[in-house]
């Protein structure tokens, strides 16, 4: 331990994008790489050459990128109110901040609420791993409350009681995902209302990474909620994870403050010029998300017959699913181990899938890795139980 190095800091592990890869090489395309929830397709070439060009003709290599992001935040406003049927003036530039990637946006929310010792904040797990992550390493206390098991319902109970009773420092921040990743589900009702009940001092943050996929927003809240901050991102359905663009829409003063704390050539040139290229053509770039919708449905279906997986119902480009096994069974095997035999005999065929809070994480890829993934794990089911 480095004598000059917070204490804290020596019980965390540095995030690793592929959990389980024992090699130092990158992962690329000899797998099916389904445990991040990437969309599976690449930018077509006709963007990529656009793309080259503007890089080519329009990018001053020798200058800073435009630092005040207004023509990208101009054109994801023009799309946030599209897609939520609201008028083209509901919300403005002055309502987004854009982030190098939602990451970016996690901490600097967690910068603007709670460091220094002003709040805690508060997850229900399963759930999105970084924020837990990023709070701690910026000396954030993280309070956990756990999910309904058949739906994966937040236990409303257990957080309005953390609401009430933590103190030194107090909830200031509480992070949902609608819908959730790792379990795929939307905020039910009852969360919604919940959510909706929160003092104004509460910073309520809805992640909407896989709002393409679900069609159902949030967004209009922000409008009767000015504690409300709802997070998108340009990694999954706009297919640009290599770029990492993400962005925030709240009311016109906390965005403010967000810009006060973000860096201040946070994103690139050329993430810059991706991202507004992507926006401006998302109708031929969010073209395929009908067929990762119904891929993901002949996933869930297939896998259901399995008697062994237990599978939930997704509204995300991903499944989740867990083993079911009868205490009867022969093969007695815990839960953990299934999971992990699981995990190892697919990425040994060639599938990469995410093993995470006693479950088991599937991106739906393109048709021919589903098909892929649907026989390989019969076959793996089949070995592990003969
Ligand atoms: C993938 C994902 C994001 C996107 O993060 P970026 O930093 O924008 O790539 C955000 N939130 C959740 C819940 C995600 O799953």
């Amino acid at each position: 331990m480095l004598p000059y190095i917070r204490q804290d800091l020596a019980q965390f592990s540095a995030y690793k994008p592929h959990p389980g890869s024992d090699s130092t090489e990158p992962v690329t395309t000899q797998y099916d790489r389904l445990d991040t929830n990437e969309s599976p397709y690449d930018l077509p070439t006709e963007f990529k050459e656009k793309l080259a060009w503007t890089y080519q003709q329009l990018i001053e290599t020798n200058r800073y990128p435009d630092g005040g992001h207004e023509e990208l935040k101009n054109a994801i406003a023009d799309y946030v109110n599209e897609s939520a049927n609201l008028s083209k003036s509901a919300f403005t530039s002055e309502n987004i901040s854009v982030g190098n990637g939602s990451d970016e946006l996690i901490r600097s929310l967690l910068i603007a609420s709670c460091v220094g010792g002003n709040g805690s904040i508060l997850v229900a797990n399963p759930t999105f791993s970084m924020y837990g992550i990023l709070a701690q390493t910026l000396g954030v206390n993280v309070i956990n409350v756990a999910r309904k098991e058949e739906n994966f319902e937040i236990d409303l109970k257990a957080a309005q009681s953390a609401l009430e009773n933590t103190q030194n420092p107090p909830i200031r921040a509480i992070f949902v995902v609608h819908p959730n990743s790792p379990t795929a589900n939307a905020l039910t009702d009852a969360e919604i209302t919940w959510l909706k009940k929160l003092p104004e001092h509460i910073l309520v943050i809805v992640d909407e990474a896989y709002f393409e996929f679900s069609q159902n927003t949030l967004v209009s809240e922000i409008q009767k909620h000015p504690n409300w901050v709802v997070m998108r991102t340009f990694s999954k359905a706009f297919r640009l994870a290599a770029m990492r663009v993400g962005y925030c829409i709240a009311n016109a003063e906390l965005i403010s403050v967000l810009e006060k704390v973000r860096l201040p050539y946070n994103l690139p040139s050329f993430s810059l010029a991706a991202a507004l290229l992507a926006i401006q053509n998302r109708q031929i770039l969010l073209d395929t998300i009908p067929q990762t919708i119904d891929e993901r449905e002949k996933l869930q279906t297939t896998l259901s017959q399995q008697p062994q997986l237990k599978v939930w119902n997704s509204a995300t480009n991903f499944i989740y699913l867990k083993p079911q096994i009868k205490a009867s069974s022969s093969s007695s095997i815990s839960t953990e181990d299934f999971l992990v035999n699981l995990t190892q005999e697919l990425r040994r065929m060639g599938t990469l899938v995410r093993h995470t809070c006693g479950g088991m994480r599937i991106t739906v890829g393109s048709p021919e890795e589903n098909a892929r993934t649907l026989i390989r794990i019969q076959t793996v089911l089949e070995k592990l139980y003969s």
